[in-house]
């Protein structure tokens, strides 16, 4: 409590403080700040994605290029990699390298009309919002092809420098030629070749894959004697040639311009854990030792700025897992500042075999979405265009990722709120809640939605059919589509078997009235039988509450028998009249079920009692919480039992406990409370009526305007007490109401109010506290010397009603900022102003109530904003409303809704009695204000409109202060 007290003194503190503004459209709190690269590979080596096939043809090598920048942007794809420099040639104007073969057919010659491929590509796709990075192979010379010579010199251009300078080529025994990464010259070359790129064109990034050396049997021994440092292994200076290259070619890229990112794709394995401690835990080819590539220590080092390390296997692959991979790659990149993007095999996609992992579009969507859940992760790059291309249901699976992404961060500016993912209801209606740019259509299945409020929210109640219901809205290019699935109820329940299902029977646990009560017998039976009951030695026929249906089939009907429980002679006791035992007959086949627990019978007056056993408990009105707490009962209290059903007791007054917060005694003995003496006395604030009483009998009080019954679980001698004559009450009458229970009636005094009481539990009996109500005194703060609790409702977790912009502004938000407002007015006005929560944050029910008893305000406000069920036009359904509990804050309710409606113009939606949590505590007013409906987009407007809200909370505040001065 004293932790309650520090918090709400913080509370206050804050209040004191400047409140930033929470204006609806701007910095609202994003979901997620990870960023989100999608990168397409476009392979020109061997001319797998462009062009199609070589040409000198400028227009057709441009609207190839255009093909594949626009199926990337649809695709939602923010970046492209062009393959530049497959083998040691270029796709653009190079002084260094010569044309492509792969571009026009023969190394170095030119395309049609000076076309510069590179720059074209890089101009279009930045025109689409897509980067565009330069990628390059920076050793390989030669791609040997099946019907092509080995070491073929032949095929290149006199001009290039593999040419010029044959002593940095190496043949490989694989056909092809390379240039050998340790002669520094080739190094320059290739970093000259980067450098050309970076200055002449806007490219976004420079980019390498996995080529680095071929593999081991690379033919380079003599370089190696040349250049190795003293003691250096061949494998320790092929990896530094590697290492020297790529942080050469950082910095250059660097000094020359810094805004182009420099990365690489290496081959997924760096090493196996079997090979290095390091490594992964995976059985595959080692780029580490195979290839000389140390991806590792680049990250290490910080000489790249971003990692795509390809992962071209499935989750759980043997070899080598993508989800292990992922988890050690993530751990690779933490902390380095380098990205980390996932190379993906696209490509492997769309497998034949039902039973590969690949077959289908589901690995690529399931491994997107697995990227997701890693925040190191910042991206994806696709292998390789045509993979999409010639396969529009994967394109179509990565768009839908790429969409939802899209709606979550809310880039899209359209967002789909309710529901806010893919749901199967049985309803056939439902209110499609969202928000989008106003000053662009919208449209929904491709139909223009209208209606749309003033910044671009929308509220359309639609009609399901049976099944799959697809909506997909659309604005500006981007979409967001929501299935919902309805289900159609099957009918009666079909039984397999002709019986009484044990689960069926009634009861599940011991279930005791009163004589002469009526307690319904009830089972399960196929519709159409003969069902009997046998209690207490007599067998009575049930009746069947469903029709038969018509058909043949076997269906389960409920079959009940309203039992009236016997009265007996002798000593009050409890009586146990057995357990029920059902049969049914159906056809000629029998069958016979036991309930569950025994039915029994508790005569008026058996020493049967309950004691409470936990600090506070609600009774209820029924034996279920459906309806919520009725009265406090506090630890030790005792009251005689009346009857038991399910989880619940009954007491004398007819009010249910939960049997877990209490002891049930089932005694041989009476036990009997009895109030020995009343008093009256006249406190600071409050007044008290004080009993006296042995044991600590269950007692709860009610207020109906004029009078407060108290209700005691106690016999009572003692006589009414003296009344002081400026008392609040006016009268007390003590009356017998039951065989053990008193009856206490006080009398507010004509003229006076009460505006809260409760009980106290003392250890010598109990305590009935009034109160007075409250005046304002002071002219210029009306307000001065009273106290008022806020309570925005949610918070936290607990989110509330759900409007257009969904979590972005839920009602938790809503009642928060209108907290607020209403506090510094209150303040403003000389009130102390305390609030249940002052951030987002959840606080249960029980502590917002346990808070306003341990500060006793002199009035609880908790504040609200509301929603319909999901089959209703709640862009139909406004206006401002008024809940209470206790007639003792009807007076304020009526006044604060007819100033506020009235004021304010709001749409008239009544004044309610109901027990919500927040409006149970009796030792204040109580009110609930439900401010308007959040799914309603006009509404929605008006709630998250400062301006109006600061009206809002002025009018309120009027309100109070008139109800204070009344
Ligand atoms: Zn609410």
């Amino acid at each position: 409590m004293k932790k309650m007290a520090k918090f709400l003194m913080v509370v206050i503190l804050i209040l004191s403080m400047a409140c930033p503004a929470f204006a609806a459209n701007d910095t609202l709190p994003g979901k997620t700040a990870k960023s989100d690269f999608r990168g397409l590979w476009v392979s020109t080596v061997v001319n797998i994605d462009y062009p199609k096939k070589p040409t000198t043809d400028s227009e057709t090598l441009k609207s190839e290029a255009i093909k594949i920048l626009d199926l990337a942007k649809d695709t939602g794809f923010n970046a492209v990699f062009l393959q530049v420099r497959p083998t040691a040639d270029a796709f653009y104007k190079s002084s260094l390298f010569p044309w492509s073969r792969y571009l026009t057919g023969k190394q170095g010659v030119a395309p049609d009309g000076g076309f510069d491929p590179l720059a074209f590509w890089t101009e279009e796709a930045h025109k689409r919002g897509l980067e565009l990075h330069a990628w390059i192979n920076p050793y390989r010379v030669t791609k040997k092809e099946w019907n092509q010579p080995s070491h073929d010199f032949a095929s290149l251009a006199p001009t290039n420098p593999a040419v010029l300078n044959p002593q940095w080529v190496v043949k490989h025994p694989d056909g092809n030629l390379y240039f050998d990464p340790g002669i520094p010259e080739v190094r320059r070359l290739i970093i000259d070749g980067v450098l050309e790129i970076v200055k002449n064109y806007d490219v976004d990034g420079i980019h390498f894959d996995d080529y680095f050396y071929p593999d081991t049997s690379f033919n380079d021994k003599a370089t190696y004697e040349k250049y190795k440092s003293p003691g250096q292994s061949l494998d320790d200076w092929r990896r530094e040639n590697v290492n020297t290259l790529i942080r050469d070619c950082y910095y250059a890229i660097k000094v020359t311009r810094s805004s182009v990112r420099f990365g690489i794709s290496p081959f997924g394995i760096w090493a196996n854990r079997s090979s290095n401690p390091l490594g992964s835990d995976t059985n595959g080819l080692q780029s580490y030792s195979s290839h000389y590539a140390d991806s590792l220590k680049w990250v290490k080092d910080g000489i790249i700025d971003y990692i795509a390390p390809q992962f071209y296997w499935n989750i759980g692959y043997s070899v080598a897992d993508y989800s292990k991979l992922l988890t050690w790659w993530k751990n690779a990149v933490a902390g380095t500042g380098v990205d980390l993007y996932i190379g993906m095999a696209a490509y492997k996609a769309g497998d034949a075999n039902p039973n590969s992992p690949w077959h289908g579009t589901q690995e690529i969507v399931r491994q997107l979405e697995l990227n997701d859940t890693v925040e190191e992760v910042k991206g994806s790059i696709m292998f390789t265009y045509n993979s999409l291309a010639n396969y529009p249901e994967l394109a179509a699976a990565i768009k839908a990722v790429y969409a939802r992404r899209d709606e979550l961060a809310g880039k899209t500016g359209l967002i789909v709120s309710r529901p806010s993912g893919n749901i199967t209801t049985s309803l056939d209606k439902y209110y499609l809640n969202g928000a989008s740019d106003p000053e662009k259509p919208l449209y929904l299945n491709g139909l223009p939605v209208s209606g749309r409020s003033s910044r671009g929210y929308f509220g359309i109640l639609i009609t399901l059919q049976p099944g799959e219901n697809r909506f997909t809205f659309t604005q500006d290019g981007y979409s967001v589509t929501r299935v919902i699935t309805r289900t159609v109820s099957s009918g009666p329940q079909k039984m397999s078997k002709a019986e009484i299902p044990a689960s069926s029977t009634f009861p599940r646990s011991p279930v005791y009235g009163m004589p002469g009560e009526t307690i319904t017998l009830s089972c399960q039976a196929p519709a159409g039988s003969k069902v009997t009951v046998q209690i207490d030695g007599k067998t009575y026929t049930m009746k069947q509450q469903t029709a038969t249906p018509s058909d043949s089939g076997l269906y389960a009907a409920t079959f009940t028998y309203d039992y009236t429980l016997p009265n007996y002679a002798g000593n009050p006791r409890k009586v146990d009249l057995g357990v029920p035992v059902y049969t049914m007959n159906y056809k000629g086949t029998t069958s016979t079920q036991k309930g569950a627990a025994v039915v029994g019978v508790i005569m008026k007056g058996a020493p049967v009692y309950a004691e409470v056993k936990v600090p506070m408990t609600y009774t209820f009105d029924e034996p279920s919480s459906d309806n919520g707490g009725r009265h406090q009962l506090y630890s030790g209290m005792l009251d005689a039992v009346t009857g038991m059903s399910g989880s619940y007791v009954r007491l004398s007054s007819g009010q249910w406990v939960n049997k877990n917060d209490v002891n049930v005694y089932d005694l041989n003995f009476k036990i009997q409370s009895d109030i020995k003496q009343v008093e009256y006395v006249i406190g600071e604030g409050w007044e008290t009526l004080k009993l006296d009483a042995t044991l600590s009998p269950a007692a709860f009080a009610v207020f109906d305007g004029t009078q407060v019954k108290l209700t005691v679980s106690a016999t009572c001698r003692a006589e009414a007490p003296q009344l002081p004559p400026n008392a609040l009450i006016s009268s007390v009458t003590i009356a017998q109401n039951s065989d053990s229970g008193t009856l206490m009636t006080l009398t507010v005094r004509p003229g006076e109010k009460l505006t809260g009481y409760y009980i106290e539990k003392t250890s010598g009996g109990l305590l009935l506290h009034v109160k007075r109500k409250p005046q304002s005194k002071d002219q210029s703060l009306p307000l001065k010397g009273l106290s008022i609790m806020l309570d925005p409702g949610h918070g936290g977790t607990e989110t509330g009603a759900i409007g257009p912009l969904g979590l972005r502004y839920a009602e938790k938000d809503i009642n928060l900022n209108l907290a607020k407002k209403l506090a510094a007015e209150l303040e403003a006005l000389g009130a102390r102003v305390y609030l249940t929560r002052e951030d987002d944050r959840t606080v249960s029910l029980e502590d917002r109530l346990a808070m306003s008893k341990m500060m006793l305000p002199d009035l609880f406000v908790s504040l609200h904003a509301n929603s319909m069920a999901d089959n209703v036009d709640i862009s139909k359904v406004d206006g401002f409303s008024v809940w209470y509990r206790e007639p003792l804050a009807k007076d304020l309710v009526e006044l604060l809704y007819n100033h506020v409606t009235g004021s304010l113009g709001r749409t008239l939606k009544g004044t309610h009695v109901r027990n919500f949590y927040v409006t149970r505590g009796t030792w204040m007013p109580s009110i609930l204000l439900e401010t308007g409906f959040v799914p309603n987009p006009q509404e929605f407007e008006w709630l998250t409109d400062e301006a109006e809200q600061t009206r809002l909370a002025k009018s309120i505040a009027e309100a109070i202060t008139a109800y204070f001065r009344e």
